[in-house]
């Protein structure tokens, strides 16, 4: 069985970081999506990033407006309005036109803290794609052993979607690791399977089971 696997990047853009992904993605011909914080965008060079990043083929989402509240924790009422829908508005023409979504996890985890109900109504409502993932190698602690672990979730599974980060040194190895899992046959897209989008384009299409509170 063929494996694949599918290239995100969060929490960039970082002038002097994510150019370096840029190159080594655009010298393999693969494209990603890059997951952007709201926040982040207002600080200087980002926005011009995020421009390049669009212009060479790739997709961005939004990945909350402050990365710091749990959507499934918090007691705002108001948090999916201010961490989800402020945040779209930030990237505007910058963000694809399908609207792709992926919660803050606090360290990459999946479980009900990512998402309330009120959370969930608001992506169905506002027709957002909700990007999981099933892949964190912890590349922002370890920025050099990382791609073992990611070779080794790539193995175990039939579809990988990798969280890396392109605001962290970690970016270092990314060439080697992309040459490497070419080199093994991995086959890199740019979708998403669905087992890791339950919902898209507004529409629930998987389980959300753990993933939302009560
Ligand atoms: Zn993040």
């Amino acid at each position: 069985m063929t494996r694949r696997l599918t290239l995100t990047f969060d929490n960039g853009p970082v002038p002097g970081i994510t150019e370096t992904v840029l190159d080594v993605l655009r010298e393999r011909g693969l494209t990603a999506t890059f997951f952007v914080v709201g926040t982040d965008l207002q600080k200087p060079g980002r926005r011009d990033l995020v421009a390049q990043a669009r212009a060479e083929g790739h997709r961005v989402g939004n990945h909350t407006m402050t990365h710091s509240v749990l959507l499934g924790r918090t007691d705002d009422p108001a948090a999916p309005e201010k961490e989800i829908v402020a945040s779209q508005h930030l990237l505007r023409d910058l963000a694809s036109e399908e609207r792709f979504f992926r919660p803050w996890g606090g360290g990459g985890v999946l479980g009900p803290h990512l998402l309330s109900p009120r959370a969930v109504q608001t992506l169905e409502r506002g027709g957002y794609s909700l990007v999981l993932w099933n892949s964190v190698p912890r590349d922002w602690e370890d920025a050099i052993g990382w791609p073992a672990r990611a070779r080794a979730d790539i193995d175990r599974q039939g579809w990988t979607v990798i969280v890396l980060h392109d605001n962290s040194p970690a970016v270092a190895q990314l060439a080697g690791f992309l040459d490497a899992v070419i080199a093994d046959g991995v086959e890199i897209r740019s979708d998403f399977p669905d087992e890791c989008v339950p919902i898209r384009r507004g529409v629930r299409t998987g389980s959300l089971d753990g993933l939302v509170s009560v």
